[in-house]
């Protein structure tokens, strides 16, 4: 039997190909793991934030070198157009204020449901358990078959389907354990498909004499973060080991071993201000010094809000030598004017960057070059498509991963189901 359309991996890409399709089709989809959308379902630590709110044409700086290649995929289905399809289908979605867009439900399983459901009425079988180890074109002549047709063969394990479109959507190699493990490219290097060094992107930063293990889970809604003269204000997570959060991971593509690293954790306001405030603020006060730095710390206004957590004030006072609990009057101005700097200039040096188990998404992947941006289709190879991260694409975090592979699926199943779309 031939397939109208096959596509690879059961992810957002995957799915949202097969949920978007133009017409129904007689098609599978066949994904290595035992049940669809594993990542998908992790996203947005399981809220999905599935793309960002404002004008697309911003889009393009949020995904490094590559960006502005990308353009026409991202315009011909954008975020606008994301938001028209879920809601269409009944799941209503909002803005948060920072412009992240989530389900009102803040449930990924609604999205998986909804692209799950799509792609079986648009005539997809899910095949699961089913890892695609070889591809092959044109294996065997087919009786009635115009010859210069061109086929595609998926092999399984000793199985095989054939189909007149194929559409690769697998993935990169990050979390690996939700399938996407890399496992598809030397599968495309057989074929004859070039692929860019493959690297682990938005990742923790380590850094040598982490100071803040008893601190896990503190965040900052709004801290500077700099490397290599690269500044990015955004949330900063400290976790057990190490910093994270989009501050960092956003930043992270950009740093290496040795690099260092630099930490505002209250950009409101210039270090010789805090320093002239604080000194004043210290004069005759008989609080404690804890106190008196978490007020003056905690006064952001609704707009710029800041909030410095008392537990992270204390560790800087004893990482500056002097004792949180000591009347604030009697802290001399060296003292505080380490803690200040501490605040709003830490500087560390990278140790190492988190791998492939840490990282959100993958840098590398099938160059851009082989394929037909406008369609999505192999520039040497008819009727094979691709979409999603197994691209050499990759986003900031706020949404922009899932948006290109929901405009990248799109366009690949279009581009495949319409001649000349
Ligand atoms: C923890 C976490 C949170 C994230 N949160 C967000 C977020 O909130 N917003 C956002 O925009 N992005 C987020 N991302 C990134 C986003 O989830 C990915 O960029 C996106 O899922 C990529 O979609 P994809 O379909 O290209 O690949 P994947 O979702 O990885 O899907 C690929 C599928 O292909 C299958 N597969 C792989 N190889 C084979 C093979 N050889 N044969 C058969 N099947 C195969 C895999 O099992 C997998 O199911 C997050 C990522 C992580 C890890």
């Amino acid at each position: 039997m031939i397939y109208d359309l096959i596509i690879v991996g059961a992810g957002a890409a995957g799915l949202f190909a097969g949920a978007s399709l133009p017409y129904p089709v007689n098609g599978l989809i066949l994904e290595k793991k035992s049940a669809p959308g594993r990542k998908l379902l992790m996203s947005g630590a399981g809220q999905c934030n599935l793309t960002h709110g404002g004008s697309i044409k911003d889009f393009i700086n949020h995904y490094g070198k590559n960006g502005s290649r990308i353009r026409s995929v991202l315009y011909r289905f954008n975020n606008l157009s994301v938001i028209d399809f879920f809601e269409s289908k009944g799941l209503p979605l909002f803005n948060r204020d920072d412009d992240k867009v989530f389900p009102k439900s803040l449930k990924a399983q609604d999205v998986l449901n909804i692209l799950v459901e799509s792609c079986r009425k648009n005539g997809l079988q899910f095949l699961y358990s089913t890892l695609v180890d070889r591809l092959s074109r044109n294996e065997s002549p087919v009786k009635d078959l115009d010859p210069s047709t061109v086929l595609y063969t998926v092999h399984c394990n000793g199985r095989s389907y054939t189909a007149r479109k194929l559409i690769i959507a697998t993935g990169g190699c990050s979390y690996p354990t939700t399938g996407s493990d890399g496992s598809i490219f030397p599968v495309l290097e057989e074929l004859g498909i070039s692929v860019g060094p493959l690297a682990p992107a938005l990742v923790p930063v380590y850094v040598a004499q982490y100071p803040y293990q008893e601190l896990s889970g503190i965040s900052f809604q709004s801290a500077e973060v700099t490397i290599k003269s690269l500044k990015n204000k955004d949330a900063l997570l400290l976790t057990h080991t190490c910093f994270s959060g989009p501050a960092v991971l956003n930043l992270s593509r950009y740093g290496q071993p040795g690099d260092p690293l630099v930490l505002n954790f209250y950009p409101l306001k210039s270090e010789e201000t805090i320093r002239q405030e604080l000194s004043q603020a210290i004069i005759g006060n008989s609080k404690q010094l804890l106190t008196v730095l978490y007020e003056y710390f905690n006064q952001g206004s609704k707009e710029s809000p800041s909030e410095i957590p008392k537990r992270f004030l204390e560790v800087t006072c004893m990482r500056a030598g002097i004792d949180g609990a000591v009347k604030a009057s009697k802290t001399t101005p060296v003292h505080l004017k380490s803690i200040i700097r501490l605040i709003v200039h830490d500087e560390y040096q990278i140790q190492k960057l988190g791998g492939f188990e840490s990282a959100m998404v993958t840098t590398g992947g099938v160059a851009l070059s082989e394929i037909c941006i406008k369609t999505m289709e192999a520039i040497n190879y008819p009727n094979l498509f691709f979409a999603g991260e197994v691209l050499d694409i990759d986003g900031d975090t706020g949404g922009y991963n899932l948006q290109f592979a929901f405009s990248s699926g799109y366009l690949a199943a279009h581009s495949a189901l319409i001649e000349n779309f």
